[in-house]
């Protein structure tokens, strides 16, 4: 049915070097620009070019993501392994930068929607959260934060390479230690750090894949927030507990959300801070909170992930489920963990019986994070000009 509308916006790219790019039908629309599914007739395939407006603010980021999925690609995966989307040629088109992908096919919220947003069998989620941690810890290694990782942004491969997927859009990607923007992530997506105005890593990442799981699990955002607010105080319902101390002592938007009621350095067990209730917030805010509906029947994580419908799964299968959904729970407490330093590394992650597919007997523990290596380039210096 596709190759109805394959002709309508035909238009033929001519390019230096014989370059060639035949657009057949748009992708995707952006703010960015659009996203064009393009014939390369030089070598027969397919390929996605993204087409950014041509504005100074979305060219120069654009060249971010070039710049960062160059490096990414070449230098950290050069063999292809770690399911990170390649990019394949950037040229300048009547002022339009444009950036030509491997063609991929549909995302994952698709996928979700597809399946009436019923959730995905487990041995696909283990599998996609296996292939997603494969590229976040090259990620990690090369200090990059992707910023946006969600469901939209997470494609299947083509159906040569069935249940393979693939990380796109580093659009909103930076590196660590150069953390321009604060407002960054999708809401039902954005870490406890980034929503309190906290200082973010890699670990932010994290979150959001944690997120991303439980999702393909319920088939539903597990912190779907209409709201700031909202999103905060599903968090704190789902999980239990809150942002450490430290993290709302430092952080630059803790009085939009909370309200001090102890001294920060006693060593009560009990927090310094209270969660403003929503007439405070209104107050402090001069507008009321905006706040969503429940989309699941029960509260806790657990609660929601265990007591999860199991529609008409054979008899024989219902205990290997169970117990794999006692993995899911263990592992999704290390990923939407509050505290960004207990929050557990690409490296920690991939390593969880959920992902192994081993048995899970007892709460895991990970190994501790070895530091990271700096590699340092040697560099040739020549002493000698002309000698
Ligand atoms: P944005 O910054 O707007 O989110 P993306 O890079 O995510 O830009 O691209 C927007 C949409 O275009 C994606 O959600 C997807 O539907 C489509 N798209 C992007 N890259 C590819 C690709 N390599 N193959 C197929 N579709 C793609
Ligand atoms: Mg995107």
């Amino acid at each position: 049915n596709s190759d109805l509308v394959l002709y309508v916006n035909l238009e033929l790219v001519n390019l230096p070097q014989n370059r060639r790019y035949i657009v057949k039908e748009m992708l995707g629309q952006g703010t960015f620009g659009q996203v064009a599914k393009c014939w390369e007739p030089e070598t027969n395939t397919y390929v996605a070019v993204k087409v950014i407006k041509n504005q100074p603010a979305y060219t120069q980021q654009a060249m971010v993501e070039v710049s960062i999925l160059d490096t990414l690609n070449r230098k950290y995966d050069p063999e292809d392994k770690n399911h990170i989307v390649r990019i394949l040629d950037y040229f300048m088109h009547h002022q339009h930068l444009c950036i030509a992908f491997e063609m991929l096919g549909n995302n994952l919220y698709e996928l979700i929607k597809g399946n009436r947003y019923k959730g995905l069998p487990l041995s696909f989620v283990q599998r996609f959260s296996k292939q997603i941690l494969q590229a976040l810890v090259v990620m990690k290694d090369a200090g990059i934060i992707h910023c946006d990782l969600k469901p939209e942004n997470i494609l299947l491969c083509p159906r040569a390479k069935p249940a393979e997927i693939k990380v796109i859009d580093f659009g909103s990607a930076c590196e660590e230690g150069r953390t321009v923007y604060s407002y960054i992530q999708s809401r039902y997506y954005r870490s406890p750090e980034v929503l309190l105005g906290y200082p973010y890593t890699t670990a932010i990442d994290m979150w959001s894949f944690g997120c991303i799981v439980a999702e393909l699990f319920l088939g539903l955002p597990l912190f779907p927030g209409s709201s700031e607010y909202d999103l905060l105080k599903r968090m704190m319902e789902i999980l239990g507990g809150q942002p450490p101390d430290n993290l709302l002592r430092d952080a630059k938007n803790t009085t939009k959300f909370f309200k001090q009621v102890g001294r920060i350095y006693s060593n009560s067990v009990s927090s310094a801070y209270r969660v403003l209730t929503e007439e405070e917030y209104e107050t402090r805010e001069s507008k009321k909170p905006q706040i969503g509906k429940r989309y699941f029947k029960f509260i806790t994580l657990e609660d929601i992930i265990s007591q999860y419908p199991y529609r008409n799964m054979p008899e024989e299968e219902i205990s290997r489920e169970s117990s794999m959904r006692k993995a899911l729970i263990d592992f999704l407490r290390g990923l939407v963990e509050f505290d960004p330093v207990k929050r557990w590394s690409p490296l920690q992650a991939i390593y969880h019986p959920f992902v192994t597919g081993e048995e899970f007997k007892e709460p895991y523990k990970p190994l501790p994070e070895t530091p990271r290596i700096p590699v340092f380039q040697a560099v040739m210096v020549d002493h000698n000009p002309g000698g």
